[in-house]
């Protein structure tokens, strides 16, 4: 669509589109989706993008929304050209609502707001017109100029658009342009006391910053006639078009604010950055990389037709951006210990370990220290393993990574008969993990020494909710009745390699065959490591591309 605007020049001026978030809440991978389509389009065709934040309305805004967009934006990847604010274009949009009484189009309307909503008609049956509606243009403007000047109550009056009170668009029933609100506004303070509605402020704020393109969402399908409508009455020459897309929608997922608020609100989680929130800040949190985000909204698409996006392929497009660029290190989630009966003890020896596989392109390696006690994983290792086991059993040999072979010898149980101890003998000949004489093992398990690997703390975080569509859940109960209990589990006693000690929190890594993992950007302190699960290595999205 936008290509052919450009080849037909349509709007004899550059591509401008603009992301318009109500300062509220914080982004969420819904905005992603509208974000990397706004500015995708400027990057396309040499174009323009503008921040502009819809805040219109007084009660709900705030300035650390206002921040905490910007600042997600910016992380993203995206640049805004101007960073502008609908409350800044109220004395314009009061003016306009003058222009359009003096064209007769508009009117001030004394009906309570209880009158205006019996007149309105239904979709069945006409509205009824307002007993205003025939005010002078004098008698209007005389109005509208002392509800400007403070001198009527909440809701004594509102100015309306005087259209068509039987228009088969129940929109387009004189709509109202400005309401009277006492409110303190976060950036205007009590400058005003006219706000001015959605339908009136996003078509003319389109208008005057000249966009081309004013992209949205399919619930103001019905909201196009009377964005036509403003911009032609109100004298813009080539106006913006809207034009909607469907929403994204993740399942596993809700992205109204005011159910993530909720959540909030209500200690489902920790806050806006809980990295089981699906906003920007807890994506960001568990690990997500802008790359990965968004290569899953150009994966999502743009379409006019409702659909719903698979969680799996949220976590394959942050999957597969994390495999081409994080470290593979190794850390025991639930430690076993194993002694190597004949490796000296005291000893420590150094194994060059490489970051990244061979089909990374990234080069770069490690020590990791190897001793007499070591930690292995309590699952790679079974007393009684069936056919299919190919890890550690007792008098079986597997390859420890990077590092020698060893054969279980023993095991070791307390008074319970629980496992606390396998006993282990290696053989020197097998260092860097092959046997001269061409012997083969079956496994090759990750592991980490006693002496060396240090304490960490892992948050296996999971889906936040346990049915696929939360918003639909049955009669008399409501998305927090599906809460995932199981959404976040802490492991204490995790073992993890030195190497990670010296590196920044917020670091990525994958732990070896467990999953890609990311240190905590809050909580994570040297002494006190703590790393968060973004996504597991399995990819069940090959599964279900496989169905
Ligand atoms: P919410 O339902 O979370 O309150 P909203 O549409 O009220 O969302 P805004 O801050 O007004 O939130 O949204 C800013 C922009 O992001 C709008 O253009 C809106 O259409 C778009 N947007 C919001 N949610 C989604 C979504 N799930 N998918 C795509 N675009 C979205
Ligand atoms: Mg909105």
């Amino acid at each position: 669509m936008v290509a052919d605007d450009v080849a037909t020049n349509r709007f004899g001026r550059q591509i401008a589109t603009r992301f318009p978030p109500e300062p509220n809440g914080f982004p969420h991978i819904g905005h992603v989706k509208s974000i990397c389509l706004n500015f995708g389009i400027k990057a396309e065709f040499n174009g323009r993008c503008n921040l502009r934040f819809d805040d219109t309305n007084p009660e709900t805004e705030d300035i650390k929304y206002v921040e905490a967009i910007k600042n997600d934006i910016k992380w993203l990847g995206f640049e805004w050209d101007a960073e502008l604010y609908a409350s800044d274009y109220f004395g314009k949009l009061y003016e306009f609502g003058e222009l359009l009484v003096n064209k007769g189009k508009a009117y001030v309307d004394s009906q309570n707001a209880e009158e205006i909503r019996e007149n309105r008609g239904t979709v069945t049956t006409p509205g009824t017109d307002s007993p205003y509606r025939r005010r002078s243009v004098e008698e209007n403007l005389d109005l509208l100029r002392r509800m400007k000047a403070k001198e009527f109550p909440d809701g004594a009056h509102v100015l309306r658009a005087k259209i068509d009170m039987a228009h088969p668009n129940m929109i387009m029933r004189d709509p109202i342009l400005l309401r009277i609100r006492h409110a303190h506004h976060y950036r205007q303070g009590d400058a005003w006391c006219l706000y001015p509605l959605y339908d009136f402020a996003h078509p003319l704020s389109d208008a005057i910053e000249g966009i081309t393109h004013s992209l949205c969402t399919l619930e103001f399908k019905d909201n196009n006639d009377i964005y036509r409508w403003l911009v032609h009455e109100c004298g813009f020459e080539k106006p913006p078009e809207q034009t909607e897309f469907s929403r994204l929608a993740l399942d596993y997922t809700v992205t109204s604010k005011r159910k993530l608020l909720r959540l909030v609100n209500e200690g489902y989680v920790t806050g806006w950055d809980d990295p089981r929130m699906p906003t920007v800040s807890g994506m960001r949190r568990r690990g997500a990389t802008p790359e990965g985000l968004r290569a899953f909204a150009e994966r999502a698409g743009v379409s006019r037709k409702p659909q719903q996006t698979e969680l799996a392929a949220y976590e394959a497009a942050i999957r597969d951006d994390l495999n081409m660029r994080v470290p593979r290190v190794m850390c025991v989630v639930n430690p076993l210990k194993v002694v190597i009966t004949n490796y000296p003890e005291g000893q420590v020896e150094e194994l060059e370990a490489s970051y990244y596989p061979h089909d990374v392109p990234l080069t770069g390696s490690r020590k990791v220290p190897f001793s007499r006690e070591l930690y292995i994983e309590r699952d790679d290792f079974m007393e009684d393993p069936p056919k299919k086991f190919f890890r550690l059993a007792p008098g079986r040999e597997v390859r420890l990574r990077y590092g020698y072979f060893i054969t279980c010898t023993d095991v070791v149980k307390n008074d319970a008969g629980e496992i606390t101890e396998l006993r282990c003998t290696f053989d020197p000949a097998t260092r860097g993990g092959d046997s001269p004489d061409g012997r083969k093992v079956q496994g090759t398990i990750h592991w980490v020494s006693a002496s060396q690997g240090l304490n960490c703390e892992l948050r296996l975080y999971d889906k936040l909710f346990t049915v696929p569509n939360p918003d639909e859940v049955p009669e008399g109960q409501d998305f927090l009745s599906v809460v995932n209990p199981e959404s976040l589990v802490v492991v204490k006693n995790a073992k993890i390699e030195p190497s990670v000690a010296k590196d920044p929190a917020g670091t990525r890594y994958q732990f070896e065959r467990t999953a890609y993992f990311i240190s905590d950007a809050v909580d994570s302190k040297p002494d006190a490591l703590v790393f968060n699960r973004t996504v597991t290595l399995r990819d069940s999205w090959a599964k279900v591309k496989g169905k």
